[in-house]
């Protein structure tokens, strides 16, 4: 007997013929004793068209109320997916986050899952049902409906799999797996048949859509083995697991892009300590995550300077609040705002050991004309800021760079 636990995103579900496809290929697979959890994410584009409904009211930003709007796109999967079973004769129960006892803290709109309580979900599975579970959606520990950040159904997924200690946690998707570049955007790149956790980390982090950073993390502590894989065909996957199999890899497992990255320049700041803590400070209470940071002075002496910083796009209007009323202080002299880039990454372990990498990568760039406004690096990564108009070009020609003999695993 084993307990699988399988998630569908929104492109698997967007209709009910998808759904009963995935019912139909569910109950195909499923050995007599298996038990089967199922999550879901909302139907199709449904979360997006929900923010924009949201917009159409105001464009200020209701933390609270927009998670309990979001929140409806899963319960309407959950449902409908219930249904879809029932109608083929086939015992099946929905639950809310809140009912699976998923329960998280945080801000709302970026929940952290901090415990779960599955005696629900055990209860049907003991009753011979298939149960059905709203992914991206908890509640915190004063019963207020949080999301999980966007993509949050696969942290559902991988945590609800962690505290039912599920044998898998199959995460189905619409593309065949976890690949060395998004496959949309560099057609030629290259499936992988595994990926270790902390890769595959890495290159979510910095932007490779197809899992929630969140969920490896939690895959990791749990020690959760994930499936990436169609919905669509029935092709192995790509097997997330903890180690690194002790394989010969070269410098470079992927790169990846992010265009949900907004430029901010203070410009003109005093050039004595206790300045950058100043302005990161502020960012950190209002809970808005700093990424690339680059301080400098034009000249040793300079009394003032300038410091560069990237936040995510997505959180660009809270920052913007909490700077202007820096300025309006007379703390900081001049902000400007660039909403028009975007970051590429290459990834791999060891990174800062690997010789010649950054040459590279420059090389790749400079050959597209594609200029760098500001590059940072960690032990797996190297990431470089370009205008995001460029950014997809630039990613095909690094991993053009990188990639040029790999062969299809
Ligand atoms: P779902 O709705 O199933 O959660 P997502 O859109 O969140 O699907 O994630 C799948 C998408 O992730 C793919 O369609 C692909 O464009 C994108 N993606 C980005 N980077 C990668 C990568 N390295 N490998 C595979 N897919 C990637
Ligand atoms: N529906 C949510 C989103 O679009 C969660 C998810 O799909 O994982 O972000
Ligand atoms: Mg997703």
């Amino acid at each position: 007997m084993a307990l699988l636990v399988k998630k569908f995103g929104g492109s698997s579900v967007a209709t009910p013929e998808k759904m009963r496809h995935i019912a139909s290929r569910v109950l195909k697979e499923r050995n007599p004793d298996d038990q089967i959890v199922i999550v879901v994410s909302a139907m199709g584009d449904t979360t997006d068209n929900l923010l924009k409904l949201a917009s159409k009211v105001t464009d200020k930003h209701y933390a609270r109320e927009l998670d309990m709007l979001m929140s409806t796109g899963e319960q309407v999967s959950i449902a409908m997916m219930a249904m879809t079973f029932c109608s083929m004769g086939v015992p099946a129960q929905s639950f809310t986050g809140p009912q699976a006892g998923i329960i998280a803290e945080g801000v709302f709109g970026k929940g952290n899952i901090i415990d779960i309580k599955p005696a629900r979900v055990f209860k049907a599975l003991a009753a011979g049902k298939i149960a059905i579970v709203a992914g991206f959606q908890a509640i915190t520990p004063e019963g207020e409906i949080i999301t999980l950040g966007r993509g949050g159904s696969d942290t559902t997924a991988v945590a609800l799999a962690g505290a039912m200690r599920a044998d898998m946690c199959e995460i189905y998707t619409d593309v065949e797996g976890v690949y060395s570049a998004d496959p949309r955007v560099v057609p030629n790149a290259v499936k992988m048949k595994e990926i270790s956790n902390e890769e595959m980390l890495e290159l979510a982090r910095l932007g490779a859509g197809v899992m929630q950073p969140q969920s490896i993390s939690m895959g990791s502590r749990f020690h959760v083995p994930i499936h990436v894989r169609s919905t669509f065909s029935d092709n192995e996957g790509t097997i997330i697991r903890e180690d690194n199999f002790g394989e010969e890899k070269g410098p470079v497992c992927g790169v990846a892009e992010d265009y949900n990255v907004a430029r901010i320049a203070a410009v003109g700041v005093e050039n004595v300590p206790g300045t950058a803590a100043m302005i990161f400070n502020e960012l950190d209470k209002n809970e808005i995550p700093v990424d690339m940071i680059v301080q400098s002075v034009r000249r040793i002496n300079d009394r003032r300077g300038d410091i560069i910083f990237t936040v995510a796009s997505s959180d660009l209007v809270e920052a913007k609040e909490v700077l202007e009323k820096l300025k309006a202080d007379g703390r900081i002299n001049n902000i400007l705002y660039d909403d028009n880039c975007a970051k590429v990454s290459i990834v791999g372990l060891e990174m800062l050991s690997a010789p010649g990498v950054e040459a590279r990568i420059f090389g790749a760039l400079g050959r597209k004309n594609i200029n760098i406004d500001i590059v940072s690096s960690s032990k797996n990564s190297i990431s470089c800021l370009v205008p995001r108009p460029k950014v997809d070009e630039a990613i095909r020609s690094i991993h053009a760079e990188f990639f040029k003999n790999k062969p299809q695993q």
